[in-house]
């Protein structure tokens, strides 16, 4: 359904004009940054991989979250997206592969190294080199996943989230677990680790990142969401209209 000619579809005033009526002119979206007011008539489900330029599909958001936004899936509408994060050795692989549905994309660090570097554990790597390389295929592969307009399951295991990347699988409604373990064993863990890690671990507890601080985050932007008739149970009800 991807319209590649044109990535944006303007909405008639007329339309626009109903959207506010319906859905009041609140940004719909509430990213970092927020500016607060609708200026433009944005589609849940994005114009460019099908989404209709209708009532139901539009929402009124600012200029700046329509741009930060840049056609990712609210989780449900498109892709579910679920967010694994935690300290280093906190078990994070594991819990993917026992709560993940079998046909499930999962993106892992950990599992692209091996991919990447299969001798790692016995040949020298440029490690700068390396470095790069999982970058790139890390970023390429979130950058799709997110913007995925299938009804698939998509888990991210991200170790180390910056304080706005959390803001915004917020306001999109992922799916977010925190694997939660005190520093001291994470410490007992690394005790043999390189530095990489360790550093990785310090940075982590630095966060402050508890289940109980999103679980939090996520019901206020739940209420947020049903006041603008959205919510990730409607999403299936949705789906077979649009
Ligand atoms: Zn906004």
């Amino acid at each position: 359904m991807a319209r590649p000619t044109k990535r944006r579809q303007a909405v008639p005033p007329e339309l626009s004009a109903q959207v506010i009526a319906t859905y009041g002119n609140d940004c719909w979206l509430q990213l970092p940054g927020c500016t607060g007011k609708g200026t433009t008539s944005d589609h849940i489900v994005p114009w460019i991989t099908g989404g209709a330029t209708t009532l139901p599909n539009l929402r009124r958001a600012c200029t700046h979250c329509n741009s930060r936004r840049s056609d990712r899936v609210l989780s449900g509408y498109g892709a579910t997206v679920h967010v694994v994060m935690g300290p280093p050795a906190a078990g994070k692989s594991a819990y993917v592969d026992a709560t993940a549905s079998p046909d499930a994309i999962v993106l892992d660090m950990s599992r692209l190294l091996p991919a990447l570097a299969p001798q790692v554990a016995t040949v020298h790597m440029n490690s700068a080199a390396l470095s790069t390389a999982l970058s790139a295929a890390w970023a390429g592969t979130y950058n799709r996943l997110v913007r995925l307009p299938q009804p698939v399951d998509v888990w991210i295991v991200a170790s180390l989230p910056t304080p706005a990347q959390i803001a915004d699988w917020v306001a999109l409604d992922y799916d977010m677990h925190v694997m939660e373990q005190s520093s001291i064993t994470t410490a007992e863990k690394l005790s043999n680790s390189d530095e990489m890690n360790q550093a990785r671990a310090r940075q982590w507890y630095t966060l402050g990142l508890t289940q109980a601080h999103v679980d939090a985050l996520k019901a206020r932007r739940h209420t947020q969401l049903r006041s603008v008739g959205l919510m990730a149970s409607i999403a299936d009800e949705s789906k077979s209209s649009w």
